[in-house]
């Protein structure tokens, strides 16, 4: 960063950050760094909530793609993140939770993690500092809009309402996903009333309903739900309907009462909601044996099984059984699952029709928000002066393995030197 982003502004001069999640945090650590107070606020008794929660399954802070290939994770928003990224990318994430003393490391898949996959330490070494920087924390202070007139900061608090008045204010609010660890995206018709584009918030990294199988049925039918929701189908590959079978991802799955979720799942979210939008369903192809070629399964399909049943023959064979048989079985005809070929294709790629993703508070992240067209090169709203945005609360979307959170410290961070610049122009 050139040195005129970092110099200190003029004494005294405030920032107001709402939100205190790692945007909104990583926001406040770069307006610190630059000789200006910073009042943070958030809505709930405690900040970094959904960043605790991450931490739950190993805090997966970051990738370790190459950059041009991690910038391709971004999908049609990657221009608009190139900025951003460019100064705070999946090795800075690494230095800066070094930076904290936590160490990590690059597991097999590529992603990065705490040493210890937590994110409570990371959090607590954070604050720690940001606190020892001379941030104030408001905590239990729901924004809620500016005053008429002033245009301070309105908050809802315990004691009733707060105003405060700052000479800039970075928003990262989030977005609308589990809304009970504080995002609830209510921001957005705050900002549309002030004439900032907004583009739909939507599910992201999400689960979704499945077509019936059944006529009259919803979804999956009563034994696949009984006995396999909440149960993982692997090893398996992934496809979409218009993708060559040489584009599939391995992985895994998760049945669902209505339908699929897990990482699988949400590697294609993104393609499949948009799918469905325009054509009201969306077909995903799982191949069942990804470790078997085409030929192979053609081969012990059609290979004489004399009196066993063909329950039996696909298990000594190829080893279909539990919930991937079931799967055959809940989605082929019984015409379908007689005919040899048809039944090995199906093996490779299992069509399942999907009609829904499920609601965005189910979802881990959300699409949609504060449109960049409504932002200047420093994050600021053209409509509102003075007031940055950071985080998920932009619209912009990608595939787990730690982009989020390194999207989300990365905008904090370019919000931050944006507020610096504007203060200092
Ligand atoms: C289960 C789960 C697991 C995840 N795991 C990972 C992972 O391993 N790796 C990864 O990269 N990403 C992961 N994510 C996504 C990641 O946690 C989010 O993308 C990230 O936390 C978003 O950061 P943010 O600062 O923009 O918003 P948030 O973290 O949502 O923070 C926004 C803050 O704003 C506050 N707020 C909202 N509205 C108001 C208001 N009106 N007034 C005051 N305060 C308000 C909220 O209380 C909240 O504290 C996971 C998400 C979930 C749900």
């Amino acid at each position: 960063m050139a040195s005129d982003d970092q110099g200190a502004v003029a004494p005294r001069v405030r920032a107001a950050v709402v939100g205190g999640g790692p945007a909104g945090l990583m926001a406040a650590e770069v307006l610190l760094g630059q000789g200006i107070e910073v009042d943070l606020f958030d809505a709930m008794p405690s900040v970094g909530r959904k960043f605790l929660l991450a931490g739950r399954g190993g805090l997966n802070l970051t990738h370790s793609d190459p950059h041009d290939l991690f910038m391709t994770r971004y999908g049609a928003r990657s221009g608009d993140l190139r900025e951003a990224l460019a100064q705070f990318d999946g090795a800075a994430v690494r230095r800066w939770a070094e930076g904290l003393g936590v160490e990590t490391f690059v597991g097999t898949s590529g992603r990065v993690f705490p040493k210890d996959m937590k994110a409570a330490p990371l959090l607590r070494a954070w604050l720690h500092r940001l606190r020892a920087a001379g941030l104030r924390l408001h905590t239990r202070h729901r924004w809620t809009g500016w005053e008429a007139g002033t245009g301070a900061l309105v908050f809802d608090a315990p004691d009733g309402r707060v105003l405060h008045a700052a000479d800039a204010t970075v928003l990262a609010l989030g977005g609308a996903s589990w809304p009970r660890l504080g995002s609830d995206g209510s921001w957005a018709a705050l900002l549309a009333q002030r004439g900032v584009g907004i583009a739909p918030l939507q599910p992201s990294n999400c689960g979704f309903d499945v077509a019936s199988t059944r006529p009259g049925a919803q979804g999956w039918s009563q034994f696949l739900r009984e006995r396999f929701a909440g149960q993982p189908v692997k090893p398996v590959a992934a496809r979409l309907h218009a993708q060559p079978a040489e584009d599939s991802c391995q992985g895994e799955f998760v049945l669902t009462d209505t339908g699929i979720e897990g990482s699988l799942v949400y590697a294609f979210s993104a393609a499949l909601r948009d799918e469905i939008a325009v054509r009201g369903e969306a077909t995903w192809l799982i191949d069942l044996l990804p470790q078997h070629g085409a030929a192979q399964v053609l081969a012990e399909v059609t290979r004489p099984r004399g009196p066993r049943s063909l329950s039996t023959h696909l298990k000594s064979r190829l080893g279909i059984a539990g919930i991937k048989a079931a799967l055959l079985h809940e989605v082929l005809s019984p015409a379908q699952l007689a005919d040899p070929a048809a039944l090995a294709a199906a093996l490779k790629a299992l069509p399942i029709k999907l009609v829904r993703p499920r609601p965005v508070d189910e979802a881990i992240s959300t699409a949609g928000g504060v449109r960049f067209e409504a932002l200047d090169a420093n994050a600021m709203l053209r409509d509102v002066p003075g007031v940055f945005c950071a985080g998920e609360m932009l619209d912009w979307e990608a595939p787990t393995g730690g982009y989020l959170l390194t999207a989300c410290m990365a905008t904090g961070r370019a919000a931050g030197v944006g507020v610096g610049r504007w203060l200092r122009r």
